[in-house]
Parts: C-alpha cells; structure tokens; sequence
C-alpha cells in the first residue's frame, strides 16, 4: 500500500471489466476516490465501485465514450463535482480487432484506433489542460501492450495503436516534466481478462499464449494494478516517459529460453 495516494482522485476508462476493473478495485483499497467509467456494462463498474467503496475509498461510476471529447470531459467534470479535484488519468480502456491487413475495413481501423489511441489522447489532453490550469503535480497513466513492441500480424490496427501510445507517452512525458506531472505506459502481455476470453477457452490456443511467456504462466489484472497502483504512487517519483511491461517476460524474445538459435 502507497500512504501518498490516500484521498486522491482518479479517473480510470474502461472500468468495468478486466484491468481497468482491477485498478479502479486496487486504487480503493489504496483509499483513493475513483471515477470508474464504463461504455456499456453498468454493472460491472457498480460491482468495482462496491469493492472500493467497501475498502476504504469512494467511488463515482459514470458512462462516457472516451473515444470522443465529450467523454472525456464529462468524466473530469464528474471527478470535479464528486470528489472536488483530479490527480491520477488511467487511460486503460481499449479494444482489438482481429482481420488480415489487406482485408481490414477502414471502419474498422477506425473503430480500434480512435480508442486505443485518440481515446488516450483526448483522456490524457483533458487530464493535462487540468493539471496545468490549477498547478497540479498530476500523473498519467496510458494503457499499452507488449504489442508497442513486438509486431502482430492481423492485428495490425492495435499494433499501430499502442506503438503510437509509446511515443505519444514518452513526447507527452518530456513535454510537461518540467511542470512536475508524470507520464508513464504499462505494457501488459498475456493478462486473464475478457478480451482474452475466447482465444483461451481454447486450450490450444491458451497452451500457445503460455509458450511464449519465460514465466509460463498468463497474467493477473491484479499484477497489472499493482504497476499502475506504483506509478500512481509518489514511490516511483522520478520515473516519467516509461512503459512498465508487466508480461512474465513476454519481451524477452522466448523463441531463445531453451538456449537455442
Ligand atoms: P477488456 O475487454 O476486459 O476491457 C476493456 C475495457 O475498455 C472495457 O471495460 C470496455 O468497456 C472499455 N471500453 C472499450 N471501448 C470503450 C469506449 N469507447 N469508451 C469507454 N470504455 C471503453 O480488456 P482488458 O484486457 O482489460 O484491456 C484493458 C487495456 O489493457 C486495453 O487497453 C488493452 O489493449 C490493454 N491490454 C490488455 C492485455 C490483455 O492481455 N488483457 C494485454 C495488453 C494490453
């Protein structure tokens, strides 16, 4: 537990299910009051807000489509009217799709980059214009993947989704060091969360995903709260510009464990 983020407020997109779940879960027990936002499923950010709530912090769910300006101003004006400031942005929402390039719709392109990428930045764009305008030391959390790095073929969209949140971090980072706020990415591998779902009911698929973690295990979206929980904290106060993999090793070119090659 981080004492420094006891009563600060937090905006988490995508909280409803899988890791953003887990943040805004992890961020009340650190006694942190959290606007959970949420696109479609109100329960599933009610049920998160119940766990904050129970814990210690305080909790505010609201609907809002980060992909568009208006949503991500009505989730800073909620942590405003509820909670009375805004220190920590998580953009984690995000979402894939999965086709071969040459037959994917530009509807679809659209549709992943204007989340996993224009949602990050219009979150981030919102959260700094606030820091800025009330001189506050705020931090910025973007939700990346192991896939800023390692290319995906069929999910080319995402790839060039979270390769752009890389550099959108680290220019963002450097941009506004010099006002004390904070920018950091969490390059997540393979986590057990919906969006994996399907791909590992299939036990081949799931034993394939496994293979290419050193860890040989998949992930928890608690292990990757305890990262944003971190660089939320004032203990990691001289890191900004990074991306934080949390992936068993998944960046560590596993095709060389055995030694091979
Ligand atoms: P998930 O599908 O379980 O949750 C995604 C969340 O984003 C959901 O709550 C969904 O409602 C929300 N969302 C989608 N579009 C939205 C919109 N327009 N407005 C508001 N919210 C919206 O996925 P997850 O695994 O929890 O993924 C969270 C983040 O972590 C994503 O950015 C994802 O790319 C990233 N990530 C996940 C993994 C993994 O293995 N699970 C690996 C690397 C990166």
């Amino acid at each position: 537990m981080y004492n420094d983020l006891k009563d600060k407020v937090a905006v988490v997109t995508g909280g409803s299910k899988g890791i953003g779940n887990a943040i805004s879960e992890r961020f009340g027990k650190e006694g942190m009051s959290v606007v959970i936002n949420y696109n479609s499923d109100r329960k599933g950010a009610e049920d998160a807000a119940k766990v904050v709530s129970d814990n210690g912090g305080k909790a505010f769910v609201l609907q809002a489509d980060i992909s568009t300006e208006e949503g991500a101003n009505s989730l800073l004006n909620a942590a405003i009217e509820q909670f009375g400031n805004l220190d920590v942005w998580v953009n984690n929402a995000g979402m894939e799709i999965k086709s071969p390039t040459h037959e994917l719709s530009l509807d679809d392109w659209n549709k992943v980059t204007s989340i996993d990428q224009t949602g990050v930045f219009l979150g981030a764009k919102t959260a700094l214009k606030y820091f800025k305008d009330n001189n506050i030391k705020g931090n910025i959390i973007n939700m990346s993947s192991v896939h800023e790095q390692i290319p995906w073929p069929t999910f080319a969209s995402y790839a060039a989704a979270k390769g752009g949140v890389k550099l959108f971090t680290q220019t963002i980072a450097m941009e506004y060091a010099k006002d004390g706020i904070r920018v950091n990415s969490i390059g997540p591998g393979a986590i057990n969360t919906p969006i994996n779902a399907k791909k590992f009911a299939d036990k081949a698929q799931y034993d394939k995903t496994v293979s290419m973690v050193p860890m040989d295990r998949i992930g928890t979206p608690e292990e990757v709260a305890a990262g944003a929980a971190w660089l939320a904290s004032d203990e990691s106060s001289y890191v900004t510009g990074i991306t934080l993999f949390i992936d068993g090793g998944m960046t560590l070119y596993p095709a060389f464990k055995d030694g091979e090659g």
